[in-house]
């Protein structure tokens, strides 16, 4: 096999965090033949989707952010979604990425050309392109889940889901009824509920929550980390190390997380009155299991009186409210569906065929796997960014964002440097890696007796790192040539 010897072609899909952030550092390491399809009409992934009122990030942005495009000047530990939003816009100019860019553009397709050793993608309008590399930043977290609720499409009022934010709904003095209690909602309803007549939560499971540490920078300390990058670096270490320890308390250490219970009981009782508002809001599962949410006005919001929590099952959805199991019919003019997302179908509904025209949807009919959550056997030079088994259940996936970048970079280094056409990660080291990896999650919080996005119905955790996000760091430096099936040029 030939290959001109130019500079490897790399094909991006998306433009999110870590579709920017990959485009900045193949571009740092002299590789500029990149294009990024985007099917959205802007760059910003879930910070240009999501703009629900009171979207803030849930990590403190000195570590939610690109270690090396570090913004001094953030107006609060936790900004909000337009804040984080600008900034992804302000990377793409800085590092002249528009040009590379292009948005609008979904991908239907790929096709692996082995006699060519390229991949060969395919747009929804019809386009046709070629690159080395074909590697997908599309999230896990892109498509929402709309809930198989029956009647759901009758609903005479407006319905739209917390990722899809309908703007033009005037939610003043209407009566709202909202699905899920999860990371979305615990940001949205606390913004709603003052506005409505009545909002009606309907809670499934909930939650562990943990106040938020919030607070604005003050401009000399924006003027300080801007002077003394160091002192920043600092920040976000310190921040770092939090998370870690988190994450200590959801694996090895689990004595910890009861302590946290603990906490979270006492802190039920002082702020909430209402016994019965009390019993719904105390998960029956181990902290962690689930995400654990970070509020501070989540308990005064429910303790309002123009807000009820509901915990008996949906039934159906009628023209003009919501029908419980128990026969209530809750009346509604606005639903409001905070219902997640499809998270579990990673690169879907994207066809991705490898290596002897292979699926990848088929070989992942089981639940999604890959090496190290970047590479699948059979699929050479495709590598996923956020891909199976590298979300957290505590910590920045940026930071994760930026091991995965550093692996992509060095693999298309290793192309351009040596007679490597392509690399296909050897089927017995992803097998291993995986077996080695469920063992250690079957004992983690994770299958500690909740429902959560993280793992599918047969128990499999397919979306979460067992470990540090260190460990993640240290496995994720370079591509080992000798786990990869290596295809020469002539
Ligand atoms: P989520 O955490 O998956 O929560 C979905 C909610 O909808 C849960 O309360 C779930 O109940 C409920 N639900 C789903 N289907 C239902 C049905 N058929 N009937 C009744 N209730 C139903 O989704 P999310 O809140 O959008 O958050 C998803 C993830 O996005 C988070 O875990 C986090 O990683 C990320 N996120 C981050 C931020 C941030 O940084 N600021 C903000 C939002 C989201 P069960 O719990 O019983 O399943």
């Amino acid at each position: 096999m030939s290959r001109p010897e130019t500079s490897p072609t790399v094909c991006i899909v998306g433009a999110g965090f870590g579709g920017i952030g990959l485009a900045i550092r193949l571009k740092d390491a002299g590789f500029d033949a990149i294009t990024i399809l985007e099917k959205g009409g802007d760059v910003g992934g879930v910070w240009r989707d999501n703009t629900y009122p009171g979207l803030t990030c849930d990590v403190p942005s000195h570590l939610y952010s690109l270690s090396f495009e570090p913004k001094h000047d953030w107006s609060r530990r936790f900004p909000q979604r337009a804040e984080i939003h600008a900034y992804l816009r302000e990377c793409v100019d800085r590092y002249g990425l528009r040009g590379r860019l292009r948005l609008g553009t979904e991908v239907e397709g790929a096709d692996f050309d082995e006699a060519r050793g390229r991949w060969l993608i395919r747009t929804t309008d019809g386009d046709e392109l070629e690159a080395d590399f074909l590697v997908s930043a599309t999230g896990q977290l892109s498509r929402p889940h709309y809930p198989a609720i029956p009647g759901l499409e009758d609903f005479a009022g407006p319905c739209f889901h917390s990722a899809r934010w309908n703007h033009d709904v005037d939610l003043a003095g209407k009566r709202v009824a909202a699905v899920g209690a999860g990371a979305s909602a615990v940001q949205y309803i606390p913004e709603v509920a003052p506005e409505a007549d009545h909002l009606t939560l309907f809670q499934r499971s909930p939650n562990w929550v943990i106040p938020k540490p919030d607070r604005p920078y003050r401009r000399w300390q924006q003027r300080l980390f801007a002077r003394f990058p160091r002192l920043q670096a600092a920040s976000r270490m310190l921040v770092w190390l939090r998370f870690e320890f988190f994450i200590l308390a959801f694996s090895r250490f689990r004595p910890l997380g009861r302590l946290y219970e603990r906490g979270y009981r006492r802190r039920v009782e002082r702020e909430i009155a209402d016994p019965e508002l009390r019993d719904k809001l105390i998960p029956d599962y181990p902290l962690g299991c689930k995400r654990v949410l970070i509020s501070n006005d989540w308990f005064s919001t429910l303790e309002r009186p123009n807000v009820s929590v509901v915990t008996e099952p949906i039934a159906a959805v009628r023209s003009h409210g919501v029908l419980t199991a128990d026969g209530t019919e809750h009346p509604a003019d606005v639903l409001i569906l905070g219902t997640g997302f499809t998270a579990k179908d990673f690169l879907a509904p994207m066809a991705i065929r490898g290596r002897d025209g292979r699926d990848l949807n088929e070989a992942w009919r089981e639940g999604a796997e890959a090496y190290l959550g970047l590479t699948v056997s059979g699929f050479p030079n495709l590598f996923m960014l956020y891909g199976p088994n590298t979300n957290l259940g505590a910590g920045s996936i940026v930071y994760m964002l930026e091991s995965q970048i550093q692996y992509v970079v060095e693999a298309v280094r290793t192309l351009a440097r040596t007679r490597v056409a392509f690399m296909d990660v050897r089927p017995e080291v992803q097998s291993k890696f995986n077996e080695d990896i469920q063992t250690r999650l079957a004992d983690s919080v994770w299958t500690g007796g909740c429902t959560s996005w993280y793992v599918t119905e047969s128990g499999k955790v397919t979306n979460n790192w067992p470990g540090f996000t260190s460990e993640y760091r240290r496995r994720t430096r370079r591509p080992e040539l000798g786990d990869f099936r290596l295809a020469t040029r002539r």
